[in-house]
């Protein structure tokens, strides 16, 4: 049997960074990367649009502005990323601003679903130039932590460090490698919300600022703004025993393809669960499995001009001269959101909805289509050891699927964080 210095689960971002941020500093190390994709996947490959600034990606109860900004200049300093400017947004942050809501500020780059393959290609030859070992198609399955070894559905690796970075896809296989290990988690928060779908012309904020993030009260905000050639795709979650459910989710492309005069982005609200029902996971799972029954075994969609008069979407809504775009994800069930989504959440959501339209003028437009739901699990948080989201003795876990982050930028942050637990143990 193989034994690695640094067995690493997941080629997403955070993966990538606990790789590299190693590899940098301590070239001999013996590494094994696995991912159960046949390529390396995860958020790099769907639309790629990196932000570089606190507090965005950051989860605030384990991320500090000063461990932020560190690691996000080392991230920043290896990707190399073309920041875009914004431009006229001055009136948008003042529209805002009078109604109680406010609007980031952020340093971002796009680099489009194409452009995060490309990236991604680099990463992997520029990591195996490194002499890490990369092995796709390769599912963890279990491990023993006291003997230190995991196992595949192909073999048992040796190691001395382990680090899980298996994303939000990954979130239920964490819980059952932290069951199995005996490590505490809490999983009480959870986003829920919708996407929405406009012609650009109706949401022009987008051509001045590619990604705009707006804070409104309770606890809801705008997430992963897409245009330009930008789609809304369906995510799928559970399995057939335990029952299938989707999340909607979105991406563009590069400036390289053809434009489709589309924009889309997510409203969620933040649900902090308390006793008795604490799990976020299975709220979210009921909620989508209440969705998919309501639409036949699809997300719903509607549009506005439907929702606002209180009735369901049929087809016919999605022709005629009002409707005057055709969905991204024609293969949704148009329906009706309001007997699918909680109250308390469909209110926050909507008032929300109608906040942007005063700052951006436009938005309600009847055509416009909410796709629901799209759901946010980032919030196992595990009880960590130390700083370096070590949970056990040579155990690490990291990324979006272990609530260290949101986003690519600060997913590879974390990893790098690992990486310096890492390094300083081997020093010991
Ligand atoms: C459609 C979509 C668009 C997005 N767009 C953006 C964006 O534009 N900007 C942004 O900042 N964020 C975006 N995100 C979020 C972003 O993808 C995540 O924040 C980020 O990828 C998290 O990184 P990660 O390394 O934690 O997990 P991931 O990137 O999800 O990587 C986890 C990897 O682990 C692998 N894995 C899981 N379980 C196992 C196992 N048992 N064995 C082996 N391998 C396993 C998975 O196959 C996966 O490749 C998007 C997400 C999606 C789904």
């Amino acid at each position: 049997m193989n034994k690695f210095d640094v067995l690493i689960i997941g080629t997403g971002p955070a993966g990538l960074g606990a790789a590299f941020g190693l590899l940098e500093k301590k070239p001999n190390l013996s590494i094994l990367i696995l991912d159960r994709n046949e390529v390396s996947s995860g958020g790099l490959r769907n639309d790629c649009k990196m932000n570089f600034s606190w507090p965005i990606g950051f989860p605030e109860v384990c991320w500090n502005r000063e461990q932020a900004e560190y690691q996000l200049s080392r991230v920043e300093e290896f990707l190399l990323p073309s920041i875009m400017d914004k431009k006229n947004v001055g009136v948008y942050f003042h529209r805002a601003e009078k109604l109680g809501v406010k609007l980031l500020e952020i340093r971002q780059s796009h680099l489009g679903t194409d452009g995060g393959l490309e990236l991604i290609k680099t990463l992997v030859a520029r990591l195996r130039g490194l002499g890490a070992e990369i092995s796709l198609g390769e599912t963890m399955l279990g491990f023993d932590p006291a003997r230190r070894i995991a196992t595949t559905d192909k073999r048992d690796i040796g190691y001395r460090n382990l680090v899980i970075a298996p994303g939000r896809g990954g979130f239920a296989f964490l819980q059952e490698m932290m069951n199995a290990a005996g490590i505490a988690y809490r999983d009480n928060i959870v986003d829920i919300g919708i996407r929405v779908e406009t012609k650009e012309e109706r949401y022009p904020i987008v051509k001045d600022y590619y990604d705009p993030k707006f804070l409104f009260p309770k606890k809801t905000r705008t997430f992963c703004t897409n245009s330009r050639s930008a789609y809304v795709v369906q995510e799928k979650y559970g399995d057939k025993e335990s029952g299938l459910w989707y999340s909607v989710n979105g991406h563009a492309w590069s400036s390289s393809r053809p434009e489709n005069g589309l924009t889309n982005f997510a409203i969620l609200k933040t649900v902090t669960l308390t006793a008795p029902l604490a799990s976020g996971q299975s709220y979210a799972r009921m909620l989508g499995m209440q969705a998919a029954l309501l639409g036949g075994g699809r997300p719903i969609m509607q549009r506005v001009g439907d929702f606002r008069l209180g009735k369901r979407s049929f087809a016919e809504s999605f022709t005629g001269d009002l409707y005057d775009f055709e969905p991204t994800l024609p293969s949704c069930t148009p329906g009706d959101i309001g007997l699918s989504a909680p109250a308390k959440i469909l209110n926050a959501l909507w008032n929300a909805m109608k906040l942007l339209d005063s700052i951006v003028p436009g938005l309600l437009h009847p055509s416009t289509i909410m796709y629901y739901p799209e759901i946010k699990l980032y919030a196992n948080r595990p009880a960590f050891i130390d700083e370096h989201f070590r949970a056990a003795e040579g155990l690490y876990l990291v990324g979006d699927g272990a609530g260290t982050s949101r986003g690519i930028t600060a997913a590879w942050a974390s990893g790098l964080r690992a990486a310096d637990g890492i390094l300083d143990a081997l020093k010991v």
